[in-house]
């Protein structure tokens, strides 16, 4: 009797969707078993999050928090819906068992992590569909009900909500207090960020540069920057960006694990010092920017070396970090927005050619497509 090889995939975002989908097709079922764990029931498609916080224009509550049941081929696999909370491994490339929240444990002989980003504010969805859905409502009456809205740093998800906000309610006053000289980090060049504080402005987008905004909660209808400056606001929104999902892996073995909480891998894609278990994603410790486009590699480079390992075989394939090309886009409502990227020296572009490509669907029937809708 074969006795097959469990394969287990911890997440199913951006990345790890895709590699089970992948791998469902390529293992074989005589021979192996597929089983994607993921917290929710359902992928929540990020691009479109920023949208559906604020408005239930097109409800895409429906459209992208997508769930499991057309992502993985027939032949092969199963999803589980639970937590990982815990990783026993026998010894380094010998397999082991994921310990679910509740107790239970699945055997793997080969592991792959991508547990993503935890994320804050408007975007920290709860585990069950139902508290998703009462979350998303909630959010959607404070922004209605707020009519000065400030915003506690300017990345890229507080920039896109404020462009989206604006979209809908032109006439609320929309406030972002950013510690630095610009919006975004400094690792894009000034133009570009320039470009972004310019469209803003245009849409009546506030800033409040080289200040901190600390307090969360308005006292007597107001808050306070570092700096002494009171705003009256009705409403402050905190959204860092986010922390990678990764404790569990910490616990597991806190070597393999960045202070900032980023998976050390080797150019394989496989966790260091642990032979057979492999990460993608947000949470791989490398030079590049977050993105889906980047994952498709990921999910190449980790299948096969996936297959490889099945098969005894030295791993074939090694992913090469490319920060280079990296493109960042950024939606402000639905009529366009700014784009960079590092490809010919730096390439800025504006509202049509990103309402064209991106603010007008924010790729939603592609991500439907991608799990099987
Ligand atoms: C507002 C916003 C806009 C964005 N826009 C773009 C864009 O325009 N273009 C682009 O390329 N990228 C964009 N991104 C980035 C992109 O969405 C992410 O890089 C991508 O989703 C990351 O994929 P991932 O699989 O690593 O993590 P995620 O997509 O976050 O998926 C991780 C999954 O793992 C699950 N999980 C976590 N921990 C556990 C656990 N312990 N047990 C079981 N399951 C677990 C989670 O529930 C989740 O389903 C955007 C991100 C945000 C937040």
């Amino acid at each position: 009797m074969v006795i097959k090889k469990d394969v287990i995939v911890v997440g199913g975002g951006g990345a790890g969707a895709n590699i089970a989908r992948l791998l469902s097709d390529q293992l074989d079922p005589s021979l192996h078993t597929l089983t994607l764990i993921n917290a929710r029931p359902f992928t929540v498609f990020l691009p479109a999050t920023v949208r559906m916080a604020v408005t239930d224009e097109g409800n895409l509550e429906e459209q992208i928090l997508i769930p499991f049941d057309r992502l993985l081929s027939k032949r092969l696999g199963e999803v589980r819906v639970g937590k990982v909370v815990a990783i026993e491994e026998d010894r380094p490339g010998a397999g082991g068992h994921v310990v679910l929240a509740g107790g239970d444990k699945l055997h793997y002989d080969v592991l792959v992590l991508t547990p993503g980003t935890a994320l804050d504010g408007p975007l920290a969805y709860p585990d069950t569909k139902e508290e998703t859905l009462a979350f998303i409502k909630e959010w959607r009456r404070k922004f209605r009900d707020a009519n000065h809205i400030v915003m506690a740093g300017g990345g890229p998800v507080n920039i896109e909500l404020a462009g989206e906000i604006k979209e809908y309610w032109p006439e609320k006053k929309v406030t972002i207090v950013q510690s630095r000289k610009l919006p975004l980090h400094p690792s894009y060049p000034d133009r570009f960020r320039s470009r972004v504080e310019k469209e803003c402005k245009a849409r009546g987008i506030e800033f409040v540069f080289e200040d901190y905004l600390d307090q969360e909660v308005p006292k007597d209808g107001a808050v306070t920057t570092r700096s002494g400056k009171r705003l009256v606001v009705d409403m402050v929104v905190v959204s860092r960006g986010g922390t990678p999902s990764t404790g569990f892996i910490k616990n597991f073995d806190s070597s393999i694990v960045t202070e900032r909480g980023f998976v050390r891998t080797h150019p394989s894609l496989e966790v260091i010092t642990h032979p057979g278990i492999f990460c993608a994603g947000d949470v791989v410790d490398n030079e590049e920017r977050n993105g889906l486009g980047k994952y498709e590699r990921h999910a190449a480079v980790v299948i096969a070396n996936v297959l490889d390992h099945l098969n005894g075989r030295a791993l074939s394939r090694t992913y090469k970090a490319r920060s280079s090309v990296d493109t960042i886009t950024l939606t402000l409502g639905k009529s366009g927005g700014v784009a960079f990227s590092r490809r010919f020296g730096g390439t800025i572009w504006g509202n049509w050619v990103v309402w064209f490509r991106i603010s007008r669907t924010l790729y939603v029937p592609q991500a439907r497509r991608r799990m099987g809708y």
